[in-house]
């Protein structure tokens, strides 16, 4: 590992981020060593997208570093992290909160979460649909989701170098959290987080009002 590029690249990163935006370093495949050194040089919002992968490195790593689930979350793996995760950002329909409502209450705690919507272009990447999203928050079942707050929204743009067409999803979607963040039955100071933006498209994701990127590559480099 070269610490000095990881400085270099994290220097950078953060220099192209506005105040506003918390940075949320993804970790996903990385060892604890990466990690570890990022943290000392003061990172401590970590994001991962794999339960069991969280679940292993977590108790190797300081205590007070704040760990964002990022991945898609099956509802037997929410056990793993639900004792200690910090938000988990993609939320997708009422089974999984009934099962993170479960096990934050059975450790005492409250989960903070963010609804993943669909806004891309493929089928593949998860979330719901801009409706069901509305249903979802606009019908909260307080009583039946005790132990979960809502924070606010999550998306991924389509895959493509059509800056036009990722910026467009983007916008849509700080409408749909402008009008929940309004209308919705949440506190406007608990329901303030966007969390969108990654290497490739943070600046878009910026520009359209993102409060939280999500950001692996510029900051580690490549995946293996
Ligand atoms: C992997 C991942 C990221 C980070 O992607 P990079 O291109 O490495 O910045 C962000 N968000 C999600 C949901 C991811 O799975």
């Amino acid at each position: 590992m070269d610490r000095e590029a990881l400085a270099e690249r994290y220097a950078q990163v953060n220099a192209s981020l506005p105040a506003r935006v918390k940075l949320i370093a993804v970790s996903k495949t990385r060892a604890v060593e990466e990690i570890k050194a990022l943290y000392e040089l003061g990172h401590r919002d970590f994001g991962e997208n794999y339960p069991q992968e969280l679940r292993e490195k977590q108790p190797l790593l300081p205590t007070d570093i704040r760990w964002h689930f990022i991945g898609h979350l099956q509802t037997n793996k929410a056990k793993y992290i639900a004792p200690f995760v910090h938000l988990v950002h993609t939320v997708d329909g009422p089974r999984i909160l009934d099962e993170l409502n479960k096990r934050a209450g059975a450790s005492g705690r409250t989960i903070d979460v963010l609804a993943q919507v669909h806004i891309a272009r493929e089928e593949t990447k998860h979330g719901m649909a801009a409706d069901e999203v509305r249903s979802l928050l606009l019908g909260w079942e307080a009583m039946r989701w005790p132990s979960i707050r809502v924070r606010g929204l999550m998306g991924m743009a389509s895959n493509t170098d059509d800056t036009t067409q990722a910026a467009r999803e983007f916008e849509g979607l700080k409408a749909l959290f402008d009008g929940l963040r309004e209308k919705g039955p949440f506190d406007p100071r608990d329901f303030s987080e966007l969390s969108m933006g990654m290497s490739s498209d943070a600046p878009a994701a910026i520009a359209a009002g993102s409060t939280m990127v999500r950001i692996g590559t510029a900051i580690f480099g490549p995946r293996a």
